[in-house]
């Protein structure tokens, strides 16, 4: 059975959940992560080599999953191919084969911790933690000192990693941040200074955006919330019109919004800052409409919907998870319905499982296009096929030829320097091509048109970070 038809099957067992309005009951919050493994009921369902695969694997990615992912999201009938089950299971393949082997070796015989912990540390090195210059290039300075659980990449809008929202309610397995999750507190940005944050933000008016993120904020309670948010309704914050909430909680832990004991609170929260005039936008992690269709992931939709804030979706495209256009448009499609905006598709990010994830640029390019006619105008707000990279982030806008060269068309949506943004330009075709620096300049460009520029930027942005 293809992926299209399994996820069809579902769907035709599931209710209309809108057209249920029983009560949404309490659940208990109850996570497992890679040392509780053999305790996860339905882990049962797999052979003795699934589970010794996935137990391998989860000493190098990160590894939690809750119970409402467990029983509401996967479809154990479908495992190993349910795209929910490839979210938050590490797989075999995930690994190199030889880092598979040489972990899988040592667990067999029972290694000590001592033996083990240097080669995992080993493999995650090797798997690019810390992508697109994230530790050098984004962190910002105030008076000369480094902000480190801050990021200022573009002009309008700073990054902000509460130190209480540096985990998730679960963990993708494609996550670009996995590093921050394994334990290696070197690699962890992250701030408890709302002062600082809002003296930052007030010397900077050119910052309109302000960007919470993570792991993922809404795991913080509601009163830590408030400790960064309220300020910003402070006239010398006025500048900072948009609040960005990057979250993946409407997935993992809708009852966030509905149930748990300060949801109240947090909603309260969204709508006073709507009220003193921020624009709220509560950027919503998707990767598969299965996750929008229990009865309560629609209902904390609703709610924050009603707020007066609103949600905007964006989500990588992922081999085994979401790779087809009908997928895409589903989802895209069942976000408007709910009253969500599609903004971004993302391009898989080269750390991590990138080799099992990754969808070469054209096929991107494909899944994209297709999706896209196959909805409304409505929902055709999602941009990309975007790579996040160094420079900034790049759009595949098609391939075409010009003068019988065939090339890709690429333009920047978000640049290091805001004069890249908009100008297309042009790589030469590379069907295997997965990120940007697979791509060369096209039509007898020996360079691509920004990067003296970025050489540049880099430059002066090393030689900050080190004075
Ligand atoms: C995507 C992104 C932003 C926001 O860019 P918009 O184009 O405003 O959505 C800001 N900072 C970083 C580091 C980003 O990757």
């Amino acid at each position: 059975m293809t992926f299209e038809e399994a996820s069809a099957c579902l769907a035709v067992e599931h209710d209309d959940p809108q057209t249920l309005d029983a009560p949404i009951q309490a659940r208990r919050f109850k996570v497992f992560t890679d040392r509780q493994l053999d305790t996860i009921p339905q882990l049962q369902h797999l052979s003795e080599s699934q589970r010794f695969d996935i137990k391998v694997v989860s000493r190098v990615l990160p590894f939690r999953v809750n119970e409402y992912v467990l029983e509401e999201l996967i479809n154990w009938q479908q495992v190993p191919d349910d795209p929910i089950f490839r979210l938050v299971f590490p797989q075999r393949e995930m690994l190199a084969p030889e880092h598979f082997n040489e972990l899988a070796e040592l667990m067999r015989r029972e290694a000590p911790a001592s033996e083990m912990a240097p080669v995992i540390s080993r493999i995650r090195a090797q798997l690019n933690p810390h992508p697109a210059g994230q530790m050098e290039l984004n962190v910002p300075h105030l008076d000369g000192e480094p902000l480190p659980g801050m990021q200022h990449k573009y002009r309008e809008t700073v990054l902000f990693f509460p130190s209480q929202g540096q985990v998730c309610h679960s963990y993708c397995t494609f996550c670009f941040r996995w590093a921050q999750f394994v334990g290696d507190s070197e690699l962890r940005f992250a701030s408890s200074e709302a002062g600082q944050l809002h003296d930052y933000l007030a010397r900077h008016p050119e910052v309109t955006d302000l960007l919470m993120t993570g792991g993922d904020p809404m795991v913080m309670k509601a009163r830590h919330l408030r400790g960064y948010l309220e300020g910003l309704t402070r006239p010398e914050l006025a500048h900072v019109r948009n609040i960005r909430i990057g979250s993946k909680s409407l997935t993992f832990w809708p009852y966030r919004f509905v149930t748990d004991p300060d949801a109240d609170e947090v909603l309260a929260l969204l709508r006073e800052l709507v009220d003193a005039g921020k624009h709220v936008a509560f950027m919503a992690h998707f990767n598969h409409w299965r996750e929008m269709e229990t009865p309560v992931c629609r209902e904390a939709i609703r709610r924050i919907r009603a707020t007066g804030a609103q949600i905007r979706t964006q989500a990588p495209l992922l081999h085994h998870i979401n790779d087809s256009a009908d997928v895409w448009a589903r989802m895209w499609t069942t976000q408007v319905q709910l009253g969500m905006v599609p903004y971004y598709m993302f391009v898989e990010r080269d750390t991590g499982a990138q080799h099992y994830f990754e969808v070469p640029l054209v096929k991107a390019w494909e899944i994209y296009r297709q999706a896209m006619q196959r909805v409304s105008g409505l929902a055709r707000t999602a941009r990309g096929p975007s790579m996040s990279a160094d420079p900034g982030k790049v759009e595949i806008q098609g391939v075409t030829e010009i003068n019988g060269e065939k090339v890709f068309v690429l333009r920047f949506i978000q640049g290091r320097d805001p004069d890249w943004v908009q100008r297309p330009f042009f790589a030469k075709f590379d069907a295997n091509a997965t990120w940007l620096p697979d791509l060369k300049p096209a039509l007898g460009a020996r360079r691509f048109f920004f990067e003296q520029d970025f050489a540049q930027i880099k430059e002066e942005k090393l030689a900050l970070a080190e004075a």
